[in-house]
């Protein structure tokens, strides 16, 4: 039999349409073998994402003290320099994500490279029982 439509089922229900890996029943998205990995990829991101509280707090401050100099509750001049501080901060924090964001990006590549090489090892071993 030549399965060519992944056996998986999407989450809102319905067959998934996605093609199957090489040889397999599921797409990658359904594989129970690659489950613990995008598990792993999703926690990552997600850790990626909240990895910044100090720019919502950041933001807040900067909300606040625009609301302070309209009201005329703080001194222009000291207004302009916390927001020049607060500038400069969201510059570092940001350098700082970006150098993180990339570390794990490489590390999720080499994964997948390595995924990839495996598949194509298993697609050239059962390339002569397939007839391609
Ligand atoms: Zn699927």
């Amino acid at each position: 039999m030549n399965v060519s439509t992944c056996a998986g089922v999407k989450t809102k229900g319905g067959r998934c349409t996605a093609p199957t890996l090489p040889g397999q029943e599921w797409c990658y998205g359904h594989h129970p073998d690659y489950a613990e990995k995008r598990r792993r990829f999703a926690s990552r991101s997600h850790k990626t994402r909240s990895a910044s509280p100090e720019i919502g707090l950041i933001k807040a401050k900067l909300t606040t003290l625009a609301e302070d100099v309209i009201e005329g509750n703080v001194d222009r001049s000291n207004a302009a320099v916390s927001s020049q501080v607060y500038n400069v901060l969201l510059r570092a924090i940001s350098v700082e994500l970006k150098i993180k964001e990339t570390g794990e990006l490489e590390a999720q590549v080499e994964e997948l490279r390595e995924m990839v090489s495996r598949d194509n090892d298993k697609q050239r071993r059962s390339a002569f029982s397939w007839g391609a």
